[in-house]
């Protein structure tokens, strides 16, 4: 597989694009020819056919995760990044994720891992596993050899597993998974769930003040204000995404 490149245009318009020999980048203004940035270092700029310039940088994570396919809504940037840090994803953990929908909140939990983690990730419907593998796959950094992608209902499968570090839910009814996680997570282990509504929040919220195994729950939103900084104005930009979904975490209980 060619190098994946994020191109720029002036419009500051951004296209996901492999470098395939022999094809072409079409773009609003004009093509480039792949051959032309093949072998090249990357971050540089490549003039088009109608003779517009265009940036080209290997893509972000952030980059990545916007443009690739989608099968179900993804997370958005802002909780990809609190995510890990709220629910303490360490460096060599054991997590168990779902469901997988679209791959992005796993990419950003494969990166936390590191090299020595993994992450186990359950998803029940097929199609969007297989979209999933295939977003993760093609994402060129080895993140793909630390996840194990299985199709399933995470609630019936935690019930054979044990020792996991973290347990990270997109789905939603998060408190049926409650009951099977206590005794998954080791003792000190963290359970979150990102989650739009607060009708749900309570519900989950609930689920864990009543389970004996776990500290009563926290509940945060992350909010990210972007600015626009030009050389005539330097103030927030006039749209923000003011929700997405609210997080929800609980600690399992020391065993005694
Ligand atoms: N976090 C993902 C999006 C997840 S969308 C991303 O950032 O791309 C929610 C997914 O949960 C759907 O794909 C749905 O099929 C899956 N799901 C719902 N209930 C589930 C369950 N009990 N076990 C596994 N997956 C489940």
């Amino acid at each position: 597989m060619g190098d994946l490149c994020v191109l720029i245009d002036r419009r500051d318009r951004r296209y996901l694009v492999r470098l395939t020999p022999g094809e072409k980048f079409h773009g609003t203004y004009g093509w480039i020819e792949c051959d032309a940035l093949i072998g090249q270092p990357p971050g540089l700029r490549a003039r088009t056919s109608k003779g517009d310039t265009m940036a080209i940088y290997r893509p972000t994570l952030e980059d990545y995760v916007l443009l690739m396919p989608r099968a179900a809504q993804i997370v958005t940037p802002k909780d990809l990044a609190f995510i890990p840090y709220w629910a303490d994803i360490f460096p060599g953990a054991t997590v168990v994720e779902a469901g997988v929908g679209s791959g992005a909140l796993t990419l950003a939990l494969l990166r936390a891992v590191g090299v020595e983690g993994r992450v186990i990730a359950y998803e029940l419907r097929e199609e969007f596993a297989n979209r999933a593998r295939k977003n993760i796959e093609a994402w060129s950094d080895g993140l793909a050899s630390r996840v194990e992608l299985r199709l399933g209902d995470v609630n019936v499968e935690l019930a054979g597993i044990s020792g996991i570090d973290r347990v990270i839910l997109d789905l939603p009814e998060p408190w049926a998974t409650v009951p099977a996680a206590a005794p998954a997570l080791v003792p000190g282990g963290i359970m979150l769930a990102y989650l739009p509504n607060t009708r749900q929040v309570d519900r989950l919220a609930l689920a864990f003040l009543d389970h004996p195994a776990f500290a009563p729950p926290e509940v945060c939103e992350a909010l990210v204000r972007p600015w626009v900084a030009d050389r005539e104005r330097l103030r927030p930009s006039l749209r923000m995404v003011s929700h997405s979904g609210f997080l929800v975490r609980a600690r399992r209980r020391p065993a005694r």
